[in-house]
């Protein structure tokens, strides 16, 4: 293994400059008219100066080569490591916009990856070119309504071959990004194999353009009572999609080997910008602090809101360093060996940025609920990233079957 560095290089530190001023000067300014533009006219539609506010930004980000840094270990794009992309995603995650104007958004960066890694020249063409130019959004279908999707062993979207073609039956939810006018196109995870298959090769990935006839958005699905429109997280029915046999990605059998090339990545930038998102929260905590005042003090001076400062800083640091290290532990180019530092960062940033926001929403008072900050919003994806990519105990599980493992030769 490599020293482990995990400082800010020469070549990261002008890109990190750039993105920090962009989202700080250009991207939180006009979040909020953004975003309060979905409640004018139809919520699944982007209104005409949504457009302008979102295409704007994107071009003057491309202008200034800030653009898809999500590729890493490639020699195409940037070749940046996945510790320098680390840094970039916890500066976009401050910003709700922030990540799609980089063009490093979920569930698209996992999605291209995909594209990228396991696809054909035409594939790539149709879907990844236009995805890298923020043309068009992507979709990412494993969830289903009634199976225990966190694992994914359970995934039993019918998929049968007839002649040239696939055949798929079934439901899935929580595909997020089905409701953008923008996406064209959706993986899906479907199972091929029977009982008698291994159980990790039951199941492989399908690519399902959302126009397909026989694709039906039944629904989307609330975010404690939120749509989360445009971009939305449907309930998708499939009746006899049809799809050429070319679609079918890597081969029979192989979606769980797709599944983990996806995951492993997005997971760290998950985390990274969940790590942005505290700091932006631990900064508007303690500039209400020091601005607002009760029982003629600072209400930073009140109680025990020192102590909270204090903690929250201190486990935004901690979580940093963890992310950091599972970053780097992807660099050295040993996916199974990375898995489990990845599974402690999957649960660590979550938890530690939910933590911070809350504090700072009780700093906030009543404002800290509603709209008028950013930390409402905040609070809520945070909560749903202790459940998406994974749940908690899921990633427990792993810890601790690799920390068992240490002192048994036996599977546990
Ligand atoms: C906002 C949001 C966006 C999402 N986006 C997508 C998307 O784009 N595409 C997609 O495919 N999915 C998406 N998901 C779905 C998400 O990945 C699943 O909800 C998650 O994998 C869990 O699956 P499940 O809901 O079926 O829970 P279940 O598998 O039913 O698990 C429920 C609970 O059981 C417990 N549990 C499970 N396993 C263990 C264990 N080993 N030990 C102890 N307890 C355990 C845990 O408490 C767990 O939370 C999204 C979810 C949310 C909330």
């Amino acid at each position: 293994m490599s020293d482990m560095n995990l400082g800010i290089t020469e070549k990261l530190a002008p890109l990190l400059d750039a993105v920090r001023t962009m989202v700080r000067d250009d991207i939180l300014p006009v979040e909020e008219e953004y975003l309060a533009e979905v409640d004018k006219g139809d919520r699944w539609e982007y209104t005409p100066r949504q457009v302008e506010i979102r295409e704007g930004l994107k071009a003057k980000a491309r202008e200034n080569g800030l653009w898809n840094f999500w590729l890493t270990g490639s020699d195409k794009g940037y070749g940046l490591s996945t510790v320098e992309y680390a840094y970039l995603a916890e500066e976009m995650g401050k910003a709700h916009l922030g990540p799609e104007i980089f063009n490093c958004s979920a569930p698209d960066t996992g999605n291209m990856e995909v594209f990228e890694r396991y696809c054909s020249e035409e594939q790539k063409d149709r879907w990844l070119t236009p995805l890298l130019n923020g043309e068009i959004r992507s979709a990412y279908l494993m969830t289903e309504p009634d199976v225990a999707s966190s694992d994914a062993t359970n995934i039993s979207m019918s998929c049968k071959r007839e002649g040239d073609e696939y055949v798929l039956n079934g439901e899935k939810w929580w595909s997020s990004g089905a409701g953008d006018p923008r996406c064209k196109i959706y993986i899906v995870m479907v199972k091929t194999g029977d009982e008698n298959t291994p159980k990790h090769q039951r199941h492989s990935m399908v690519l399902v353009p959302a126009d397909t006839p026989g694709v039906e958005k039944l629904r989307a699905m609330q975010v404690y009572g939120h749509d989360d429109a445009p971009h939305g997280h449907f309930h998708i029915r499939f009746k006899d999609v049809r799809v050429p046999s070319e679609n079918l990605i890597l081969g029979e059998g192989r979606g769980f080997e797709v599944s983990q090339g996806r995951l492993g990545p997005g997971r760290i930038h998950h985390c990274m910008r969940a790590i942005g998102q505290a700091e932006h929260a631990l900064e508007l905590m303690c500039q209400r602090s020091l601005r607002r005042e009760a029982f003629g003090k600072p209400l930073a001076q009140l109680g025990a809101n020192y102590d909270i400062i204090a903690q929250c800083r201190m486990d935004i640091e901690m979580a940093r360093l963890l992310c950091l290290k599972a970053a780097w532990m992807m660099d050295q180019g040993d996916a199974k060996a990375a898995a489990p530092w990845i599974s402690q960062i999957k649960v660590v940033a979550p938890l530690v940025a939910l933590k911070v926001t809350d504090e700072a929403v009780q700093m906030f008072g009543a404002q800290g609920i509603s709209q008028d900050t950013p930390l409402a919003r905040a609070w809520t994806s945070l909560r749903t990233l202790r459940l998406a990519d994974g749940p908690d105990a899921v990633h427990r599980r792993q810890v601790a079957r690799n920390e068992l493992r240490k002192y048994t030769q036996e599977r546990v």
